[in-house]
């Protein structure tokens, strides 16, 4: 039912009311005479993955797949205190005015009060029953530093697959996705980009909300993330606001954005970072095809304009949106063939793959039962190699997994025979 008020004091203490005087937000975009404000009680609990102005903020955009033009007005009452996640979501979405004038809604305003809960919908077809710990399946011994190993490199391929059953079948997925592990490989929640739906629905975003919702509880210590997109600010205080010791996450990323700039991330030591130099696909392609098809460069100039223009065009996307490239063919074409290759895998394992890593054995697996469940078996198979776009991309994952497919499943093999 729209009511009118006298200005915005009069507003808020209606608000306030229906809201017991505990700390809330509210928020409305400004610019119409018919204005929905939301509103929202500090309701987080450590861990949890919304908040008041997380709440406000994700109403306002439900629909909305880009920034408010003009900004929207969010407000807070004494008492509440919102943490990274709030402060870098509001950052991320727009800037927003601290004082609100007593001008900026009176009488002339039809306002509806709606109270927003927290988020609730869910991401499909996720079940993780059955999906429990990788039996020995050590991430903390995998994550030390220098050892960046071929489990870390299998967890990214899963989320590059997942991106590629997405995109591949649907449009969605805007070809960044992000899967959550425990510290006992377990799998443990996944997401997709779905900004179309909602500009705040970031993959990283997606999965810990997701998590959350199915179990009422933070991310456990020792949680790893792999995401195919180095965190943005927002997600980044997401990530570590949802987390129950922070300080203990790992989040790998396999392509770096540095338009990202620094994160709540980057402030804990060894947190974050790129899975393997070569992993950074996007701004180390240049050296990776010169030295790698250097010869054959030469030969064929085609082929070199289109790895300067690869290089080039995730340089200049910076400009018009962050992730605008990734939906190039070179870059869909980089997504399906790691699906591929870890179907590939896959098969590997059920069939003859005797040798090896265990840990990757057990992984393969593990991972199966979800990989089915997902339908990255229906991703199809690898592009054709040899257009120029997919020249680049079967260089670049090369260096992102296949050597180290077999120079580092013997070295763990050899390290674990003196155990
Ligand atoms: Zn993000």
């Amino acid at each position: 039912m729209p009511r009118r008020f006298r200005d915005f004091d009069q507003l808020l203490s209606a608000v306030k009311k229906e809201a017991n005087n505990r700390p809330l937000c509210l928020a409305f975009a400004p610019g119409a005479t018919q204005l929905d404000v939301y509103w929202s009680d500090a309701v987080r609990q450590t861990g949890e993955p919304h908040d008041a102005a997380v709440n406000c903020i994700q109403a306002l955009h439900v629909g909305r797949n880009y920034k408010w033009e003009r900004g929207i007005v969010l407000f807070h009452t004494d008492g509440y205190s919102g943490g990274k996640m709030a402060q870098k979501m509001l950052e991320f979405v727009g800037s927003f005015p601290r004082e609100v004038s007593r001008k900026t809604i009176n009488a002339t305003f039809e306002v509806t009060l709606i109270q927003c809960a927290k988020r609730t919908e869910a991401l499909p077809q996720f079940d993780p029953a059955g999906l429990g710990p990788a039996p020995n399946v050590d991430l903390a011994w995998e994550a030390k530093p220098g050892r960046e190993r071929a489990v870390h490199r299998l967890y990214m391929m899963l989320a590059f697959a997942l991106v590629q059953s997405r995109v591949g079948n649907s449009g969605e997925g805007h070809n960044i996705g992000a899967v959550l592990v425990a510290p006992d490989g377990a799998l443990l929640g996944w997401g997709l980009n779905t900004a179309r739906k909602n500009y705040t629905f970031h993959a990283e975003l997606n999965a810990i909300q997701d998590f959350y919702h199915r179990t009422n509880q933070p991310l456990p210590e020792g949680c790893r993330m792999y995401t195919t997109l180095k965190p943005c600010q927002m997600c980044a205080g997401m990530i570590r606001d949802a987390a129950r010791r922070p300080e203990t996450l790992r989040v790998f990323f396999a392509q770096d954005d540095q338009s990202t700039g620094s994160t709540a991330l980057d402030e804990l030591q060894g947190v974050q970072r790129l899975l393997g130099r070569e992993s950074d696909i996007f701004s180390e392609v240049p050296f990776v095809i010169s030295k790698a098809k250097a010869l054959r460069l030469e030969r064929l100039r085609a082929e070199s304009d289109a790895a300067n223009r690869l290089a080039t065009g995730w340089r200049d996307s910076r400009l018009a949106h962050r992730t605008a490239y990734l939906t190039t063919p070179t870059a869909l074409d980089v997504f399906k063939s790691a699906s591929a290759r870890l179907i590939d895998k896959i098969d590997q394992y059920q069939g003859h793959l005797q040798l090896g890593n265990p840990a990757v054995r057990k992984v393969l697996d593990h991972i199966r039962p979800f990989v089915q469940q997902m339908g990255i078996m229906a991703a199809g198979p690898a592009p054709a190699f040899g257009s120029q776009s997919a020249l680049v991309a079967n260089d670049v994952l090369n260096d992102l997994m296949q050597e180290d497919w077999d120079s580092i499943d013997k070295a763990v093999n050899e390290s674990q025979m003196h155990l």
